[in-house]
């Protein structure tokens, strides 16, 4: 079954459909905490085999194993997927069924700054001790390894700056070592990287952004392949991750247009970060699909397609200039997030975060969602913006 079709067909199981006479087309929503069973004998059965049939509401329901199916679908060759009521929910336990006390932890240095805490915080207070590497390091990165690294990290691009890394020769050389892989692959989704192919073990998604779609719906999920699935799910479990059998409906309503919905955030987002380029007052594209992002080669050889977030380095001015541009833009939402229908500006800062390999630009950062309006309404937008900013930074002396 090619792509288009299995996001079509994924998790429409006969069984959770079917009615007296006919079937729906979605699977219904299931609101549930108390299963009744017939008798003593039914519940002992049930609790035999919690997994595949109603047992408790925390343990779904078959809204949400409609999902757990589809988006396992989506990754060949994976286990099964685990939900969670967030992003961070699902890459915090991603990280800590990987992880023991006393073991080491690799973790990419342009990671998504709630994660980069978690490991400053828990991870940390857990014993788990965690070293940042530069998200550019490819193969060279086992000579970071000690006896005691079992896992490394990846985001790719980074949250922020956008680097690419070379996954497959990250993944290939902690395989040698025997070091669990894990990939936040919120930017891409599978359908434009293929993490499991490329050698990673655990993937991970805030399906907040592209998979639900319409900046609505919180939600996180974490897909594994055999060997790492049984461990994600019991601890998963113990702490009682779940999600609510409405989000799970939300998810897979969105998950059923994101191929159309992605084609247009990145044709969309094309335009734009050309057209930036192009533009005295912008000093640097971060885009994956453009040469002038660091990594940008293993982009090349290794995505299906970009979606619609990436940054710009302002040329020159200040915060104060920066605040000018984006408060004067129309069509951007100035918020957190992104993945949803429209579009969104948002001042960043990476500087003070790095601590493996510096990062310098020659202005202040922006981070866009490019969302599915019109790219020629955006462009003029931001012509507007930067005019106002050029104007704000040479009166402020830039
Ligand atoms: C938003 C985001 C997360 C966290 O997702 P939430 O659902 O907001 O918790 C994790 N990773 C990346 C790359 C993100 O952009």
């Amino acid at each position: 079954m090619r792509e288009s079709t299995r996001l079509i067909t994924a998790g429409r199981r006969r069984e959770w459909v079917k009615g007296k006479g006919g079937s729906v087309v979605n699977p219904p929503v299931w609101r549930a905490s108390t299963i009744l069973f017939d008798s003593v004998a039914g519940l002992e059965n049930a609790s035999s085999h919690p997994d595949d049939q109603l047992y408790y509401g925390r343990r779904g329901t078959p809204t949400q194993w409609a999902l757990v199916d589809a988006l396992t679908e989506l990754h060949p060759g994976a286990e099964s997927t685990v939900l969670y009521p967030s992003g961070v929910a699902a890459l915090s336990m991603a990280l800590l069924s990987a992880l023991e006390p006393g073991d080491e932890l690799l973790m990419v240095d342009s990671c998504y700054e709630p994660t980069r805490v978690f490991c400053d915080t828990v991870l940390k207070a857990q014993g788990i001790n965690v070293t940042y590497y530069d998200p550019l390091v490819g193969q060279e990165i086992e000579h970071l390894f000690t006896p005691k690294t079992r896992a490394i990290f990846l985001e790719s691009p980074g949250s922020l700056t956008f680097e690419v890394q070379d996954i497959p020769g990250i993944c290939e050389v902690a395989h040698r070592h025997s070091i669990t892989t894990i990939l936040d692959n919120t930017w891409a989704t599978p359908l434009f990287f293929s993490a499991i192919e490329r050698g990673i073990d655990l993937v991970v998604m805030a399906c907040t952004k592209y998979i639900t779609g319409h900046s609505d719906t919180m939600m996180g999920s974490v897909t594994a392949v055999p060997g790492h699935f049984d461990k994600l799910k019991r601890i998963s479990g113990l702490f009682g991750q779940y999600v609510g059998p409405d989000d799970a409906n939300s998810a897979l309503k969105g998950l059923r247009t994101l191929k159309v919905r992605l084609k247009e955030h990145e044709k969309n987002a094309l335009k734009v970060a050309k057209w930036l380029s192009e533009q005295p007052e912008v000093a640097w594209v971060l885009h994956p699909a453009m040469s002038s992002c660091p990594g940008h080669e293993f982009w090349n050889r290794d995505f299906k397609g970009s979606s619609g977030l990436f940054s710009f380095v302002l040329e020159g001015g200040n915060n104060q200039d920066r605040t000018v541009f984006i408060d004067s833009l129309e069509h951007f939402g100035i918020g957190f997030s992104w993945g949803g229908y429209e579009s969104l500006a948002l001042p960043v800062d990476p500087q003070p975060i790095r601590t493996a390999a510096s990062w310098q630009a020659a202005g202040p950062v922006v981070r866009l969602h490019i969302g599915l309006e019109d790219p020629d309404d955006l462009i003029a937008d931001l012509a507007f913006g930067l005019k106002r900013f050029r104007a704000s930074r040479d009166q402020s002396g830039f």
